[in-house]
């Protein structure tokens, strides 16, 4: 397969024709040659085909989620275009969606080349555009769950129904890093690490596309996103720009999508923001020398929404239209996502003609979009398999979501051993995310926005519905005390907490999706504070339950909590598995993918520099809320005896470091177990330390597993001041639990 791609790719990079050796080559490029140049531009093109209205505010467009007809018919029959995309209206039925991809496949075949259409979604925690599929954790809440395998089956679920509903390319992972806390999408990361970020797009890649390279009619191809750099922006707000030296870029945003690729992940987006003052869409750099060149991507590229357009509208580094359209294809894009109107095709068409993008650069995108469709079986079976998906919205899914969803939940706090609560407390249960399927999934839930999950989602347990469930309806009370936006029953909630032996508080965030979830201020807002302060007077013991999409600051209420739950977004098992958790049904085992920081103006991840304190002062400010890789259990875990199987290690070998992990007390329990290096003098200032590996296990009461790790010079290595992965000789301390060691690398 190797020999295959790397021919493949030297037939696309150069051109000139070389003899393709497998069947899919061979067919790609005998279409590519009896394709016209309009045709080739038509498959570089993906359109939306729903009409698009302002909203009577004219904030937000409305997408009605039904085929425009006309625009699909001149789409398909004029500009030949290759690709639709959804647009993020209300969630279709499954039926609906197989009726949409046949009629736009009808269309499409009866073109001259009959080349299928390839249709893209945001399927990105569970096929969450059609009604009643399964939605799970979001990225963020899987990431704490350290578990790969786990990913990889909601993955290969989420591809399952979004195969059913006949949808083959889903515009996920997301694998930018999760560093930003203040940045709208954090949610949709796997957070702050680029080793956690990495091996969880690796499992989800494999779930999404199958282990082997060629995708089938339970698969989907993967979309890694958004390529590269997009989650650090400056001012935390969405899409503006970011400051990313290379060697950062390198360092901390470029491994996790070289793994990925690695894979054989089938497409990439680009990021729609601008690094160091170039958008990354007229990026040649990044898009073609450091994607398709260094890291061999044979898969095609797709922009982010309009972001070509953008090159002139928004970004002022092209004048008009089709200078845009020069810029970006030359750059490396294969495919716009444009939706609004053909003026990429026609623009385009005339750039080639002008031999302003050369017809080789043409070429090489198309063959690229082909093979993939070939790979995922379009050309035989445009449409899906209409008997095959029994296991859509089923049990057996359902419970993977709630196993998925119980490995998430992270317990971060939990004084006196509050938690877990005996049946027959009497349970005050309050907040805005008391009672909303909303909160509890976030946004990318039925629609793009996630406003409609409280309608839609109505068999679903909401967290009151959770603990009402099994803690017994007239032993919960509930009221909402404040919602999102204004404190509405405070005084309520006050005296109802006079009744109660212990008080639920659900706090957090509503949903939101991409730029309309911008912040100016991290804090979590102030009636939520103040509630919290007013039932705090009540003296009752206070569990926090955080639902949130990223970490906002609580550190005003935390000291007032005698426990704290972080659900993140944990979608529709939700409500069930804070329940389960609150009352001891599930140990909690999530660790926090990112640093929770204590004030806005300290947002220092754990691989800051600067560790060392300078005469009592602590030169880097680092004082989180919570670490990175935080999260207590209802049992306790001792780690002892860390052993590393020599004290020296050479380029060509590697080291075992193991360590022995107890489970010290009552109950069972599972137990992530991370691995931190520290590479303690180096050229550039060396990090505080750096997760090298983690396993989660499970422990039975006094049982103890020994856990080990290898340790190769690739796991120690950075990128140095030229640009270059090295591994500098010296002194490494190894650190796993509270035990340490170190060695020398020689
Ligand atoms: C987002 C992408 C998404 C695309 C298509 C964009 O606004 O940035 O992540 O895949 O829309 O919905």
């Amino acid at each position: 397969l190797l020999t295959v791609l790397v021919i493949g790719a030297s037939i696309s990079l150069n051109s000139q024709a070389q003899t393709p050796s497998s069947s899919i080559d061979k067919k790609v490029s005998d279409l590519i040659s009896r394709m016209t140049l309009e045709e080739k531009v038509g498959q570089m093109t993906q359109l939306t085909i729903e009409p698009f209205l302002k909203m009577a505010n004219g904030t937000q467009p409305i997408y009605p989620h039904q085929i425009d007809e006309e625009k699909l018919s001149v789409a398909i029959k004029k500009y030949k275009i290759g690709s639709i995309l959804n647009v993020g209206g209300n969630a279709q039925t499954k039926e609906n969606w197989r009726n949409r991809i046949a009629t736009i496949q009808r269309h499409a075949l009866q073109e001259r080349l009959k080349i299928p259409i390839i249709y893209g979604v945001d399927a990105i925690r569970g096929n969450n555009y059609t009604t009643d599929a399964v939605l799970f954790p979001h990225q963020i809440a899987q990431a704490a769950s350290f578990n790969p395998s786990l990913a990889k089956k909601g993955a290969e679920i989420t591809a399952y129904e979004t195969r059913a509903s006949f949808l083959p390319w889903n515009f996920s992972p997301v694998l930018d890093l999760g560093r930003q806390p203040m940045w709208p999408r954090i949610y949709e990361t796997y957070g702050e690490d680029p080793y956690l970020v990495a091996e969880m797009g690796k499992a989800v890649v494999a779930g999404y596309q199958g282990n082997g390279a060629i995708t089938d009619k339970y698969h989907v191809a993967a979309c890694l996103k958004h390529f590269m750099g997009y989650s650090m922006p400056l001012s935390g707000h969405d899409r503006t720009p970011s400051w990313i030296p290379e060697r950062e870029m390198r360092e901390y945003f470029l491994p996790q999508f070289a793994t990925a690729v690695k894979s054989g992940a089938k497409s990439v987006m680009v990021n729609s923001g601008e690094i160091n003052g170039v958008p990354v869409h007229a990026n040649k750099h990044i898009l073609t020398d450091i994607l398709k060149g260094e890291l061999q991507f044979k898969g095609f590229v797709v922009s982010d929404w309009q972001d070509i357009e953008y090159l002139y509208q928004r970004h002022k580094v092209a004048k008009d239209n089709k200078e845009a359209v020069m810029m970006g294809v030359n750059a490396g894009i294969d495919m716009s996502m444009v939706p609004m109107d053909f003026t990429f095709c026609e623009a385009l068409v005339e750039l080639v003609k002008e031999g302003k993008v050369p017809m080789s650069r043409v070429n090489d995108a198309v063959s690229r979009i082909l093979k993939v469709k070939y790979e995922l079986g379009l050309f035989e079976n445009p449409t899906g398999n209409t008997e095959d998906y029994p296991l859509f919205n089923s049990a057996e899914h359902n419970k993977a979501n709630y196993d998925i969803a119980a490995e998430c939940i992270t317990l971060l706090k939990n004084n006196n051993a509050v938690l877990p609560l005996s049946v027959g407390k009497k349970i005050l249960v309050t907040g805005p995310s008391a009672n909303s399927m909303r909160a509890l999934n976030g946004g990318w839930s039925r629609n793009w926005q996630g406003t409609n999950s409280d309608t839609s989602e109505i068999t679903k347990n909401t967290i009151l519905e959770g603990i009402r469930s099994v803690f017994g309806v007239d032993n919960v009370d509930y009221t909402e005390g404040v919602n999102f936006e204004n404190a509405i029953n405070v005084n309520e909630a006050v005296s109802k907490a006079a009744n109660a032996d212990v008080i639920v508080l659900c706090i957090g965030e509503n949903s939101y999706t991409e730029t309309p979830g911008n912040i100016n201020d991290l804090n979590i807002s102030s009636q939520q504070i103040e509630l919290a302060k007013a039932l705090a007077a009540k003296g009752k013991p206070i569990v926090l339950v955080l639902t949130e999409g990223r970490p906002r600051i609580i550190s005003q209420i935390e000291p007032v909590a005698s426990a704290v739950l972080h659900t993140y977004l944990l979608g529709n098992e939700g409500g069930n598995v804070v329940a389960d958790a609150i009352a001891g049904k599930i140990n909690p085992s999530g660790k926090l993918p990112y640093t929770y920081p204590r004030a806005s103006n300290s947002l220092i991840n754990y691989y800051h520099k600067f560790t060392e304190t300078l005469e009592g002062q602590d030169p880097a400010g680092y004082n989180p809320q919570w670490e990175f890789g935080y999260g207590l259990s209802y049992t306790t875990f001792k780690y002892s005896n860390l052993k590393l199987s020599s004290n020296a290690l050479n380029a060509s070998g590697s080291i075992t470091a193991s360590v022995d992990v107890t489970n010290s007390g009552k109950i069972a329990g599972k137990e992530s177990v991370l691995l931190f290096v520290s590479d303690l003098v180096a050229s550039i200032t060396p990090e505080a330390k750096r997760l090298r590996g983690f396993e989660k296990i499970f422990l039975a009461p006094g049982e103890t597993r020994t856990v080990h790790f290898k340790i190769t010079p690739d796991k120690l290595s950075f990128i140095n001041i030229n640009l270059k992965r090295v591994t500098e000789p010296g002194e490494f301390k190894v650190q796993i639990g509270d035990q340490t060691g170190t060695f020398q690398y020689r």
